[in-house]
């Protein structure tokens, strides 16, 4: 961690943690606390019609049975608060306003389908098709919108280099491969890439480590940051745990939910125990419960080095990893 004193770990409680989530919240705290970093528990609820009642509380509950704490979060309070993204509208608004004055921005009404017809070619990543940039010479002149627009950010040409801690170096020309991409939906919702960005500046956030689904954000992120006038954080996108089929946790596979596993009556030291051994972080031989602050300055971080996705043992069921 070379600027910033802060590790997090950031669910969206629009689901179940399971094994997956497990794994990344165990590797962020453990960097974090190696670090003698503050950890900071995020809640990522920004996208309002996605949350599902109850599930912040779930999830804080299963993170401390896994052994995990912070100190800082939506119960804990801290200097950086508050820590739900649906509370943080104003900094969302301060730097949405920021990139606006210096001609960054710009609205749009065009709909998915007109640009899916559009566009140059299909793009598999989660921003859809790349947005050709139809509305871009509107700016934020007002016109008759035909739906409530979308703001979008005026991309800069140029490659963005990102050296990830574990996932080496990684190039792209968000222009050209992502294109302008989305800050503030048509229906008001702050989107991801905005929120995220805004709140790791906000929260000193030195060093990001998350799940290695997520590296392909990592240089708009990068990029993002640098035009709301901050330093970039450190990325360290750790492997991502993925069924023994190599398929995406699904997250209402037997065995995969925290919930199912505690609701068998294991304890989260054998969870953290058998994700330890998955990810290598302790040898495979090395058997049973490992509490979280066992691990602490114990393991070597680097054996995730170049690991982009480890497989559990069994896609479902109590033999899971
Ligand atoms: N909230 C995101 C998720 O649950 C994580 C965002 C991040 O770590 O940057 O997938």
């Amino acid at each position: 961690m070379t600027h910033g004193h802060r590790g997090r770990f950031a669910p969206s409680p629009t689901g179940d943690l399971h094994l997956g989530s497990a794994a990344t919240a165990l590797v962020a705290w453990i960097a974090a606390r190696t670090a003698g970093a503050s950890f900071v528990l995020r809640v990522e609820d920004v996208d309002a019609p996605r949350v599902v009642p109850g599930c912040e509380a779930e999830q804080l509950e299963e993170l401390r049975w896994l052994g995990l704490d912070w100190d800082e979060g939506p119960d804990a309070g801290g200097p950086c608060g508050p820590y739900r993204q649906s509370e943080r509208g104003p900094v969302y608004e301060a730097a949405l306003e920021s990139l606006r004055e210096r001609g960054l921005t710009y609205l749009c009404d065009c709909s998915r389908a007109e640009i899916a017809r559009v566009a140059s070619a299909p793009h598999a990543g989660d921003e859809g098709p790349r947005y050709p940039g139809t509305c871009r010479p509107h700016g934020h002149a007002s016109r008759d919108f035909r739906r409530p627009p979308a703001v979008r950010l005026a991309v800069p040409a140029g490659e963005v280099v990102v050296r990830d801690r574990w996932q080496g170096e990684l190039r792209q020309d968000v222009a050209r491969e992502v294109g302008d991409f989305v800050l503030r939906r048509g229906d008001g919702v702050f989107a991801y890439q905005l929120a995220v960005v805004a709140d790791d500046l906000a929260m000193g956030v030195g060093e990001v480590v998350r799940g290695a689904d997520l590296l392909d954000s990592s240089p708009r992120q990068t990029l993002l940051a640098r035009l709301l006038g901050g330093e970039a954080p450190d990325f360290a996108h750790a492997p991502l745990v993925v069924g023994a089929d190599g398929e995406r946790l699904a997250k209402r596979a037997r065995g995969v939910p925290l919930r199912d596993r505690r609701l068998a009556g294991e304890s989260g030291s054998e969870v953290v125990g058998h994700l330890a051994r998955l990810l290598g972080l302790v040898a495979a031989d090395e058997r049973g419960p490992v509490a979280p602050r066992e691990l602490v300055g114990r393991v070597d971080m680097d054996a995730l080095a170049g690991v982009r996705q480890v497989r559990l043992r069994a896609a479902t069921g109590e033999s899971a990893c």
